[in-house]
């Protein structure tokens, strides 16, 4: 407790922090109701390849818009599931509804992935693997247009378990990417030892790529870095012109971002992939920017 601060610190201090606390509470209160009442769905940003201009798949990303709250973003919500448990419903959720619009898009784009962003307190749950395999097959999905996505911290702790958990996702078919690469652990030495498929450069890398030198010269080691490990590189957070004439320049693979596309709704993602599943279409992203 913090008596020595004096009365007036102590007061100031318990004020806010019981603002935080409230919302905290409130936040993990609603969002069990908010479940039940569906206000809980994926928004689908589209990726791109930058070889051959062509679409690839989508990040799945949650969205909670709550009749109590309003939009609520992930970077508030997702924090508090994982401190509360209630990252275990949640996160079945978005793999299960992720999995479902991969199977209806495939009709018309085979191969078509959907990429989904998995909690470090979800990998961790012992039947976490259990889950992921009957999802595959209660949905149907295509295994390998399944990709999941963990951040380097996740994948770091307790590494030695988590090359076998992530071994037998892979041989279940599943694609695996790290999330927010370059921002966490700053070992690379681990890479090798992972059965990745690709990484993902953080957007703090591609947000000044242009005008910080620093910044170019990180996004470059790790376009190398990757490649001579024979793993893809996916860049996030491309916004412009000068990003993507960057990024093409130096081989990157694919790349996402405002640039190409907001999140947006899947039935809009259904009809954006409509759009670009023609062959003779499929070479035009420059024509959905803006
Ligand atoms: P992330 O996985 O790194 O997702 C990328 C974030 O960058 C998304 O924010 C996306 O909307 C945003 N973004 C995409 N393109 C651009 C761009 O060109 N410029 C800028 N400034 N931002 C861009 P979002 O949707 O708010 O998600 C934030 C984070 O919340 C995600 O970061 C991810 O860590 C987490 N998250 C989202 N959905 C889920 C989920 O279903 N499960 C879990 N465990 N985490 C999720
Ligand atoms: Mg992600
Ligand atoms: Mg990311
Ligand atoms: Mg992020």
């Amino acid at each position: 407790q913090a008596k020595s601060g004096g009365k007036a610190g102590y007061q100031f201090f318990s004020q806010e922090m019981n603002q935080v606390n409230m919302r905290r509470v409130a936040l993990e209160n609603g969002m069990r109701q908010g479940l039940a009442r569906g206000e809980f769905y994926l928004y689908f940003q589209p990726q791109w390849d930058l070889k051959s201009l062509r679409l690839t798949g989508a990040e799945a990303l949650l969205r909670w818009h709550s009749a109590e709250f309003g939009l609520v973003g992930p970077d508030e919500f997702i924090p508090i599931a994982e401190s509360c448990g209630f990252i275990f419903d949640l996160g079945d959720l978005v793999l299960r509804e992720a999995c479902l619009h991969a199977v209806q898009w495939d009709a018309f784009f085979p191969g078509l992935k959907v990429a989904v962003n998995i909690s470090g307190r979800q990998f961790r749950q012992p039947d976490f693997l259990e889950t992921v395999a009957c999802v595959i097959e209660e949905t149907g999905v295509r295994p390998s247009s399944l990709e999941l996505e963990f951040t380097e911290s996740v994948i770091m702790e307790r590494a030695e378990k988590n090359i076998h958990a992530l071994q037998a996702l892979k041989n279940m078919g599943v694609r695996l990417s790290i999330d927010d690469f370059g921002t966490g652990y700053s070992s690379l030495n681990y890479l090798k030892h992972f059965p990745i498929d690709a990484i993902k450069i953080d957007r703090s890398f591609i947000a000044e790529l242009v005008t910080d030198s620093d910044d170019a010269a990180i996004a470059e080691a790790i376009i190398s870095m990757a490649h001579s490990l024979k793993l893809k590189v996916i860049a996030e957070g491309v916004e412009s012109d000068a990003q993507l004439d960057f990024l093409v320049e130096r081989c990157c693979d694919e790349a996402q971002g405002f640039y190409f596309a907001p999140p947006m709704p899947g039935e809009d993602f259904t009809g954006y992939v409509k759009r670009f599943a023609a062959p003779d279409d499929a070479s035009k992203p420059l024509s959905v920017a803006g």
